[in-house]
């Protein structure tokens, strides 16, 4: 039995914190919680700190800090309550840690992943939108400062799984050919094109097979979560675009294949629970009980494949060719796509604009070189003003009433 982990969960109150500390609570001599980082979810937040007592928590706002603050000490517990961006960043860096999970959302993560990396931590990528926007940087950073880099994204979870041990970037010296990623093609795979400018949120967010938060749900829907992951595996294995090939599985029971030169394809298989690759990455390389039940291969009888239909899903397109591009395009598509599901989300726009707004912003933008940090938050800001632009003269009229917010989400 190894000694215990110390972990920081940024972004403890979402659907990938609250599975990990449902992974952690069934090993409490492996684990113990130093950090947990919420944004708005406050009482969520508040039952985490009095089931798990960690050092640290960080809120959003000054407001939010200073009322939870005096609940948790009413409460008797000594966890300090801090808030904003720089704290983030100094919980994910915290001396007394050795583990970070990267589980915020969106690029509003990048920061405090990236710090994480920067303290050499044993770093578990959830946060795939810190990779996809600022890739070349965050990899050079794993490497100057010896940080640990375990991808929690099943997919790629299961391609780290199926490369060897020693795997460091060579994909010709392993004798891969491809990767091959498996996607569910989301809730829509199957309905009529005509009907995708009535898809409301509620329908973009019901999974068929994993239940998530709101946002990658709804890029799951448009399979820019694909696309997303494409540009991921692209830099977490060093694979270039044209050997990432992405297959259609509805069963969701293989999650990828990495295909080598010899003919032979390794697959990592289970059922659909972000438990497994959770718990996978945390023990690394010893395994833990996930709470996970174990697949039932005659049960499941059928394994079905396809190609994907760009046609139907332009998302990916759009995702190959800013990954080709390179620079700050990815952080434009990534940037135009937070825009584009918030307006869809909040019902200013219709499910179909997705693709075409984005497509717009990298047109307006272009290709800009990513030389450092601030050229990923420039190129996200600028992406954000475009998309704003497009929204003002796209809007839906009477489709601006906010959606009610699912529970589970954050
Ligand atoms: P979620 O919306 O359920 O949770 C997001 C978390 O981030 C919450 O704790 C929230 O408080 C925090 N957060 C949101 N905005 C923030 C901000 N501006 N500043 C600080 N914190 C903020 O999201 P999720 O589904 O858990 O996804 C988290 C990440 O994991 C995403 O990058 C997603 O792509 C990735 N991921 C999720 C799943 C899944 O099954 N949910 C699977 C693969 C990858
Ligand atoms: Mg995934």
């Amino acid at each position: 039995m190894s000694t215990a982990r110390n972990l920081v969960i940024l972004g403890s109150t979402g659907s990938i914190g609250v599975n990990t500390l449902d992974v952690v609570a069934r090993h409490p001599d492996r684990f113990r919680i130093v950090g947990l980082t919420a944004h708005r979810q406050i009482d969520r937040l508040f039952d985490q700190i009095m089931l798990c007592a960690p050092n640290y928590a960080v809120v959003g706002d000054a407001a939010a800090a200073s009322q939870l603050a005096a609940r948790v000490k009413n409460a008797g517990r000594s966890t300090q309550i801090l808030h904003g961006a720089e704290a983030l960043e100094q919980v994910a860096s915290l001396a007394e840690a050795d583990t970070v999970m990267a589980a915020i959302v969106g690029i509003a993560g990048l920061r405090a992943t990236l710090a994480a990396v920067n303290a050499g931590k044993r770093v578990l990528l959830a946060n795939k939108e810190a990779l996809v926007t600022a890739g070349p940087l965050f990899m050079a950073a794993v490497a100057a400062h010896r940080a640990t880099l375990i991808p929690i994204d099943s997919e790629h979870n299961a391609i780290f799984q199926a490369l060897p041990r020693d795997y460091a970037g060579d994909l010709d010296g392993a004798g891969v050919r491809r990767i091959l990623l498996t996607a569910s093609g989301g809730p829509f795979r199957e309905t009529p094109l005509d009907r995708f400018a009535s898809v409301t949120p509620e329908q973009a967010c019901a999974h068929p097979k994993w239940v998530m938060g709101r946002k990658i749900s709804v890029d799951s829907a448009t399979m820019m979560n694909k696309g997303l992951e494409i540009i991921e595996a692209s830099w977490l294995f060093n694979a270039p675009e044209n050997r990432i090939k992405v297959v259609i599985h509805p069963e969701s029971v293989i999650h990828s294949l990495v295909e080598y030169v010899d003919g032979s394809v390794l697959a990592q298989l289970g059922n659909p629970d972000m438990r497994t690759p959770i718990a996978q990455a945390l023990a690394y390389p010893q395994r833990i009980d996930a709470g996970v039940s174990f697949l039932d291969l005659a049960a499941t009888q059928q394994l079905n494949f396809a190609e994907p239909d760009e046609r139907r899903f332009p998302c990916l397109r759009l995702a190959r060719e800013a990954l080709r591009s390179g620079g700050c395009a990815p952080a434009v598509l990534n940037a135009a796509n937070e825009a584009a599901v918030a307006a869809f989300l909040e019902m200013q726009m219709r499910f179909d604009q997705i693709p075409e707004l984005i497509e717009q912003v990298l047109g307006a933008i272009g290709t800009r070189p990513l030389h450092q940090l601030p050229d990923v938050f420039a190129a996200d800001r600028e992406a954000r003003a475009q998309a704003a632009e497009w929204l003002q003269r796209n809007a839906v009229p009477g489709r601006n009433q906010r959606p009610q917010a699912r529970a589970g989400a954050a």
